[in-house]
């Protein structure tokens, strides 16, 4: 079968003259199949793909790269299908959906995960332009895809559902491409819905953007009503990109991924000059020195150019053995001329750590491989070694939200077989330290920890700060009671409420991060009966009075069940602990004491009884006396064991307990 499919590869190749690379990225994998009948079906499109070079080398005028932002399940993903099938990537019969969601995650959940850029041709009044396209992902804790995206942009289509109107998202994404002076173009989604209310949201888009109704696009992405208009509406409102093709070569990476043969795939914003194979290009970042071997477009799927010119996206390798190498949003130059470097953006921050530990420590080599390699194509997750003594050897991870971690956690088992205990995620707090001695012991005046075992001694604590975010709500104002004590009990701050339209509110907290990190955003969804949405950003380190959480068993503390929490959900916290732990503790043959204790104060208490044997039963009559002998007998001896015994938590209650 594998030998099919590569020859009758070489055999398309030969006939349209490119070289087609058969060791794509693992991810691209499915598109394969696909794009290889893409090459033997797609007629019109082997036109174009003969005119390899001219298309290349687009004018500058000709060019139009832009980006689909949204909120979450607005559309983003069918809009870029429809305007794939315009341009005569993907055949419309196929019935395909989402053919720009790669991942297996992406397909299962309906979600985007990653930006994805594809180039496509498109004749408009006897021009030949090509649309460089990039699909974004809606969900908060991807907001870093959609400003790197935008970094290699000069519009956006934002788009809007016309059934639920403008979200959290919606808001958040549309001051992204504000800020960077982007041609927006407005797009009301889903008029084909019975329920659509299309002046209500263009209302809305007048108040909190001040949008122009008549600027304002009706598409249907699911039927494909009014995309035509919407791409002429990109090519005459977008500008062409401000490049210079005679300076020298500089261009901007903003993506990379990782290939098992060709190493390093670089996807890269060519501002200046152009490059072609065999250049020699340093980076700004590392100054090391790169040969180019190849050059390409994403059209979706890779195809090989001579030259990629100033104005173009384009992926190039060139024998990078890592992705750590590929900053992302660094400035690549040709060797030994110094260029000014392009304006970058602010490279993603993991705000969320969880522990991750192999099953049993047999598959820790397994894991340890499984992670390396997912890590090379989500650069955005962090990596230290940790250990537990009770999970043994494993890892700490920082993560950009709870889905980044959800999905991290499934594409390791789906993509990599390796299965994986992850531990309660929590947020990285800081501590100023006093004394000299302790400072040097420390490295430093502050430090940084997430993991509760690394809380420094409060002797030594002169300050305890925590995250927090500014968090973004847009609710139908029926729910506006039920999600302001929702905020206040999170210990969320009230900063704005504005209306947004005649029955919706816009409002803005500051909430602690680890507040809202594990079920604030379901519980929003249950309170305003899934209505209303939720956005943040960083917000800085706030003072706050933390304290560490011991959880002791019979009055040993067990390190690994410890959390840090807020000193005003100690009590609460600690209760709740203690009630899961009495659920899940197998019984033993003495009686466990589970207590939560705050600085050697015991908060919390639970007691879980023995296994107790009637060591009556063989009596019948006779004095109580006797009775009384037995059963001293038998406290004795328990008292004795209770002295000797070591509560030994089997590993899976661990992995009960940890395991969110
Ligand atoms: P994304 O999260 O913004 O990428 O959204 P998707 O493209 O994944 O679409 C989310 C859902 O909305 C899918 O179930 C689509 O079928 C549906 N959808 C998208 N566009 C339209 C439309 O114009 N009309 C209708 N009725 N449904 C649509
Ligand atoms: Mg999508």
């Amino acid at each position: 079968m594998g030998f099919v499919y590569r020859s009758s590869i070489t055999l398309c190749c030969k006939k349209l003259c490119v070289r087609f690379p058969y060791s794509v990225r693992t991810e691209r994998k499915q598109w394969f199949r696909f794009s290889q009948r893409l090459m033997n079906v797609a007629g019109a499109d082997s036109e174009s793909r003969k005119n390899n070079g001219e298309i290349n080398t687009v004018a500058v005028s000709n060019i139009r790269n832009f980006s689909i932002i949204a909120h979450v399940d607005h559309g983003k993903s069918t809009l870029a299908d429809r305007l794939l099938e315009i341009a005569g990537v993907i055949d419309p019969v196929e019935g395909q959906t989402q053919v720009l969601d790669m991942l297996q995650v992406e397909k299962e959940r309906g979600i985007t995960v990653k930006a994805q850029t594809v180039s496509l041709s498109y004749k408009y009044k006897d021009h030949e332009y090509l649309l460089n396209l990039i699909d974004t992902p809606g969900h908060v804790d991807f907001s870093n895809e959609v400003s790197r995206s935008l970094a290699a942009c000069q519009g956006v289509i934002l788009l809007v559902d016309a059934n639920q109107g403008v979200q959290a998202q919606t808001v958040a994404n549309f001051y992204l491409a504000f800020c960077r002076e982007l041609t927006i173009i407005p797009v009301m989604n889903k008029v084909d819905l019975k329920n659509a209310n299309p002046d209500a949201v263009t209302e809305q888009l007048k108040t909190l953007f001040g949008i122009n109704e008549k600027d304002v696009l009706r598409v249907s992405a699911k039927f494909g009503t009014g995309v035509k208009e919407l791409i002429h509406a990109v090519i005459e409102r977008v500008p062409p990109p401000k490049v210079d093709r005679k300076a020298p070569f500089r261009a901007l990476i903003y993506d990379s991924w990782y290939d098992r043969y060709r190493g390093t795939i670089i996807l890269m914003y060519i501002r200046d000059g152009s490059l072609k194979i065999a250049d020699e290009i340093q980076s700004v970042h590392t100054k090391k020195v790169y040969t180019v071997k190849s050059l390409g477009l994403l059209r979706p799927q890779e195809e090989q150019v001579p030259l990629l010119a100033a104005g173009q996206v384009g992926f190039i390798t060139c024998n990078m053995r890592s992705t750590k190498e590929a900053h992302i949003g660094d400035t690549f130059h040709l060797k030994d001329m110094t260029v000014e470097p392009i304006e970058g953006f602010k490279p993603a921050q993991p705000m969320v750590f969880a522990g991750v530990y192999p099953m049993d420590q047999s598959q820790h080599v397994a894991l340890r491989g499984a992670i390396e390699k997912l890590v090379l194509n989500d650069p955005a997750v962090s990596v230290s070694v940790d250990s537990s003594p009770a999970l043994g050897q494993g890892w700490r991870l920082g993560f950009l939200g709870l889905l980044h971690l959800e999905v991290f956690s499934q594409r390791l088992e789906q993509e990599y077989g390796a299965q994986a205990v992850l531990t309660a995620p929590s947020v990285t707090y800081k501590a100023k330290i006093i004394g000299e001695k302790n400072i040097k012991h420390y490295g430093g005046e502050e430090i940084l920890f997430s993991n509760p075992s690394h809380f420094p001694p409060t002797s030594i604590i002169a300050e305890l700060q925590e995250p927090t975010v500014m968090g973004t709500i847009i609710t139908p104002d029926t729910f506006i009671g039920s999600i302001i004590s929702l905020c206040m009990e999170r210990r969320g701050i009230q900063k704005t409420a504005t209306n947004i339209d005649n029955n919706r509110v816009m409002m803005q907290f500051i909430l602690p991060l680890n507040e809202i990190i594990v079920d604030f955003h379901d519980e929003l969804k249950s309170v305003s009966s899934g209505y209303a949405s939720f956005d943040y950003e960083d917000h800085g380190y706030v003072p706050s009075q933390l304290v560490k959480l011991t959880i002791m068993l019979n009055g040993v503390a067990v390190d690994e069940l410890s959390t840090i929490v807020h000193i005003s959900k100690a009590v609460s916290c600690g209760r709740k602990m203690c009630e899961k732990l009495k659920e899940i503790i197998p019984r033993q043959m003495i009686q466990i004491a589970i207590q939560a204790c705050v600085g050697g104060k015991i908060v919390a208490r639970e007691t879980l009884k023995p296994y107790r044997k009637d060591v009556t039963a063989k009596l019948y009559g006779g004095d109580v006396t006797r009775r009384m002998k037995l059963l001293r007998r038998q406290a004795e001896g328990k008292k004795k064991m209770k002295m000797v015994a070591n509560i030994g938590l089997p590993r899976e209650t661990f992995i009960d307990v940890l395991k969110r």
